[in-house]
């Protein structure tokens, strides 16, 4: 079971959610947990891996061969990035926008494109103490573009097809959460009741519902904002599969790098059944 736990908007306790179903779940298979939040990972704060692998993570970019290249253009036009462009009698490339796709290697009549390893950022694995398999990905702070290393990190060798797998989604609703989404067997939303709160979670719907990806809310804060967010849900069908009360002490704790269930032992339970209600609702189930 793949689950991404996601927000739409940063701060909401998405990684406060994803981390304590880690743990509640250790009981219940093997649990993988990764951070796809490359840009800005914490997972690590709360479930403390100790990293024993690191590999740099590379995207292949094309160096064209001048003395082959005909100045056609063929790989500008094939280019969807916009990585390569023609400029007189070159093509030049743009390292920064290329996704490493292939597509320009693929298409040149003349074979004039070789692909040299461009490193992008890294990637880190190792276990927690309680036996999660932990991995994530660091994007290089000049990197612009996350979705390569994601992707990367998505195939990790640590990740076995009947894995529980939970990944901590990156905040808002770009194409890096898309990537994120991509392939799970199902979204959890983590929001909370106020009206910036309901706009992005709109959003993460509008996304999950184009991707067919059945979807459950956690409600976090609750008891903040106004009704307007439950009126939403209730008219639209959503499942709350937990609600996370708006308390001093978990604002504190999580702040010192405790998760939910150091703080609220009992939540360790009411993650479990909400884990069992996704496997009820599963795949193919309620869809937003
Ligand atoms: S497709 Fe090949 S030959 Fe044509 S411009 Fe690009 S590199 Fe040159
Ligand atoms: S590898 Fe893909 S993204 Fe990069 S320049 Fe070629 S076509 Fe564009």
């Amino acid at each position: 079971m793949k689950i991404a736990i996601a927000s739409g908007k940063g701060g909401t306790g998405k990684t406060t959610v994803a981390a304590s179903l880690a743990l509640s779940l250790i009981d219940w298979g093997n649990v993988c947990y990764v951070d796809c939040d490359v840009e800005a990972p914490n997972g690590h704060l709360f479930l403390k891996p100790d990293f024993s692998t690191q590999v740099e993570a590379i995207i292949r970019i094309p160096e064209i061969q001048e003395e082959q290249c005909t100045v056609c253009g063929k790989c500008v036009e094939v280019c969807q990035f916009h990585a390569l462009a023609k400029i007189g009698k070159s093509i030049l490339v743009f390292p920064q926008l290329c996704h490493g796709c292939g597509s320009c290697t693929w298409n040149c009549p003349q074979g004039a494109i070789s692909e040299v390893p461009n490193p992008i950022g890294m990637l880190e694995s190792g276990l927690t103490q309680e036996g999660i398999r932990f991995a994530r990905g660091l994007l290089t702070i000049s990197e612009p573009m996350p979705t390569p290393i994601i992707r990367q990190l998505k195939k990790s060798e640590l990740i076995s097809k009947d894995d529980i797998v939970i990944y901590d989604a990156p905040p808002g609703a770009s194409c890096s959460v898309v990537e994120t989404l991509r392939g799970v067997d199902y979204a959890l939303l983590v929001t909370e009741p106020t009206p910036f709160g309901l706009h992005d979670l709109k959003q993460m719907l509008g996304i999950a519902q184009e991707m067919n990806i059945p979807v459950g809310i956690v409600i976090n804060r609750d008891g903040i904002g106004d009704a307007r967010m439950e009126a939403y849900l209730q008219e639209h069908h959503l499942p709350i599969l937990l609600r996370i009360p708006y308390l001093r002490i978990l604002a504190t704790g999580i702040a010192s790098g405790k998760t939910l269930i150091d703080i609220l032992p009992e939540y360790r339970e009411h993650l479990q059944h909400l884990y069992a209600q996704i496997l009820e609702q599963g795949i193919g189930g309620v869809s937003c």
